[in-house]
C-alpha cells in the first residue's frame, strides 16, 4: 500500500479507499490461519509536520481453525479508527504495507472458537457438549424429587474448591 506524498495537499487530507489483494501476510504453513481475502482500507492520509499520518478503518478476512472442534471458519479482523504515523524523511512515496501487516497480525486472536467467526450461527459443537453436561448437573441439583445425596454434596464441595 504505497502513498504518494506529492498527492497530498498540506492543508487537506487525501482519501484513500480500496483493497490490497496480494498476499502480504507472510504466514507459515504451520500457522492455524490462512488469509481469506485482501486488506481493505478506507482512510485519510495527511501530512503532520515531518510525518505521514494515515488514519481510518482497515480490515482483512482470515480462515481460522477452531481450537476446540478443528472446524475451519472465517473471521474478519477490523482495525477501526486506526492510525499509522510514518516519518517521511524526504521520500516522495511511502509504503505502508509492512506497518499495516504488523498491526493486523498483532490484532489476530490466539485461541478462537468457530462460534466467534463472522457467521455466528451454531455454537461450537465441542463446547456445546461440555456445557450440556454442566446443565444436566445443575438441573439434577434443582430437582425436587430427591434430596441431594451425600455424593452430590461431596461433588458440590469439589466444584467450589
Ligand atoms: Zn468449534
Amino acid at each position: 500500500m504505497i502513498i504518494d506524498i506529492r498527492d497530498i495537499n498540506e492543508s487537506e487530507s487525501l482519501v484513500i479507499r480500496g483493497s490490497l489483494n496480494e498476499d502480504i501476510w507472510q504466514l507459515e504453513d504451520s500457522d492455524l490461519l490462512k488469509p481469506s481475502g485482501g486488506l481493505n482500507y478506507d482512510a485519510e492520509a495527511s501530512i503532520l509536520g515531518e510525518d505521514l499520518l494515515v488514519r481510518g478503518d482497515f480490515s482483512s478476512k482470515f480462515t481460522f481453525q477452531c481450537t476446540h472442534c478443528l472446524e475451519l471458519f472465517e473471521k474478519t479482523i477490523n482495525l477501526d479508527n486506526h492510525s499509522v504515523l510514518t516519518a517521511i524523511e524526504g521520500n516522495s512515496t511511502i509504503d505502508l504495507t509492512n506497518a499495516l501487516r504488523e498491526d493486523i497480525i498483532l490484532a489476530l486472536p490466539n485461541f478462537l472458537k468457530c462460534d466467534q467467526g463472522d457467521e455466528k450461527n451454531e455454537p461450537c459443537p465441542a463446547s456445546g457438549k461440555f456445557s450440556e453436561g454442566l446443565n444436566a448437573g445443575n438441573s439434577g441439583e434443582e430437582s425436587t424429587n430427591d434430596a441431594p445425596s451425600k455424593q452430590w454434596e461431596a461433588l458440590d464441595q469439589f466444584n467450589i474448591d
